[in-house]
């Protein structure tokens, strides 16, 4: 089986030279697919992971801006259709100067798995550009998203391709996107989730992502007759999933003690209660600051400059800041710390090393395409509710939301569990996501 993995991933690494992290996330599916394809008449001989792994298609194209002071800037814009088998393209778009296709077609790549679990016909895409939009004013921001969609409007669509946001972008990118939609094709439609509540938006979607997380790290831990209630919970991050993540946990009972952004950590022994998380939201979402600003206001914290918060002692971490960000070396101090449970915010947080520590370890792991899945799964509710023209309240969204994180840990299970009655959950998502799309891919012949 060794061999067989190994002879794939060549194949992967030859045609896909300068990709790193998509070769790392292929890597992980295949480890645990592969042996499981074997293992089944129907897949078995039919190429379908080396299908799965080629975009449908990739768009790439020049976004020319004018900034305040009239330079003129040139970026790189990406659209990765990864696979439509089960539905339309579904995924967000990042803007981050790191942005490149190895990282677009990665997460394109996760998408089509976690898609796949949410139980909703969404098929995988990604997109975005290295656009930096740090320190750059509404109106520069404005005329980038507008120049964006000035050429990402021929390739999408309600029933083709739904983008969303993913990392610098949130719902002031999301409006001034669908503006420039709206206007170049004069009509209105749910072409983008993450929308306004008033122009098409859904109830709880802010949240879901965070929400989500929490769900799933509760579904975990209750396996283990335990909650999160009482707990110490690291999270890193202060975007939009570490935020509401913190709120969730709060919620439920547990204490909040770290968050963080590029510059380094906050730890805050206290707690971060929901006054201290409300002034974090201000700052992050408003104020645009950097998080050391939070020991200005509440100076009982402390600010670790350039560090990740994996060294503090916690029960739970909830990795929610970026790709590769919880190394082998921060999993065994959580592990030595005493941490037993750690639900992915971010795509692919935690690095192979890291993975292989918490399985060694057997405590509980959940990868983000099964965690994080709330986020598009809720925006799957929105492409629901702007097909059909109505609003669902909030307690039904999150319902709805609950059911859905259920499900998808049960699906982990189903796939997971092995003999000693540990779930491999990184097993369990990829499977249960590839069973879907492969059988769809099946009864649709080879194209
Ligand atoms: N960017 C989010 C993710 O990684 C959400 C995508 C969406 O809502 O389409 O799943």
């Amino acid at each position: 089986m060794k061999e067989k993995i190994e002879t794939f991933m060549a194949e992967v690494r030859a045609r896909n030279t300068y990709e790193p992290e998509f070769i790392q996330a292929v890597q992980e599916v295949a480890e645990t697919v592969i042996p499981f394809i074997s293992s089944q008449e129907i897949y078995n001989g039919k190429n379908i992971l080396l299908r799965m792994i080629e975009p449908e298609r990739v768009i790439t194209f020049r976004i020319s801006w004018v900034d305040d002071h009239g330079e003129i800037h040139v970026n790189r814009g990406y659209r990765i259709q990864m696979n439509s088998a089960i539905g339309p393209y579904k995924g967000g778009l990042r803007f981050h100067p790191t942005v490149n296709l190895s990282i677009l077609k990665f997460l394109a790549f996760e998408q089509v798995f976690k898609n796949s679990l949410t139980t909703l016909p969404m098929g995988g895409g990604k997109g975005g550009s290295d656009f930096d939009p740090k320190g750059k004013s509404d109106a520069e921001i404005m005329r980038f998203c507008h120049n964006f969609m000035a050429e990402l409007y021929r390739h999408i669509g309600s029933n083709t391709d739904v983008p969303a946001g993913d990392i610098g972008v949130g719902s002031r990118e999301i409006g001034f996107l669908f503006g420039m939609y709206r206007k170049i094709r004069n009509e209105f439609t749910g072409v983008l989730t993450g929308k306004g509540l008033s122009w098409g938006g859904s109830l709880i979607r802010p949240e879901a992502t965070g929400y989500g997380i929490v769900y799933f790290a509760e579904n975990m831990l209750t396996t283990k007759k335990d909650s999160i209630k009482g707990k110490i919970i690291s999270i890193s991050g202060s975007g939009n999933v570490a935020q509401y993540a913190a709120e969730k946990v709060i919620q439920l009972g547990g204490k909040v003690v770290t968050i963080s952004d590029s510059s380094g950590y906050i730890y805050d022994e206290n707690g971060i209660d929901l006054e201290k998380l409300k002034y974090v939201m201000h700052l992050k979402n408003v104020v645009r600051g950097r998080i050391n600003e939070y020991v200005k206001k509440y100076p009982s914290a402390t600010f670790f400059e350039g560090e990740t918060p994996w060294n503090t002692p916690c029960d739970i971490a909830l990795p929610c800041a970026t790709q590769n960000e919880l190394n082998g070396k921060d999993a065994k101090a959580l592990i030595k710390n005493g941490c037993i449970c750690i639900s992915e915010g971010a795509n692919m947080p935690s690095t192979p090393e890291a993975i292989a520590e918490f399985h060694k370890a057997k405590i509980l792991f959940a990868p983000g395409k099964a965690s994080n899945a709330g986020g598009v799964a809720t925006s799957g509710l929105e492409m629901t509710q702007n097909s059909l023209r109505y609003n669902w309240t909030r307690k039904e969204v999150d319902q709805k939301l609950q059911q859905i994180m259920s499900s998808i840990h049960a699906s982990c299970l189903e796939y997971g569990m092995d003999d000693t009655g540990y779930v491999d959950y990184v097993k369990g998502a990829n499977i249960a996501g590839f069973v879907k799309v492969a059988d769809a891919m099946l009864a649709q012949g080879v194209i």
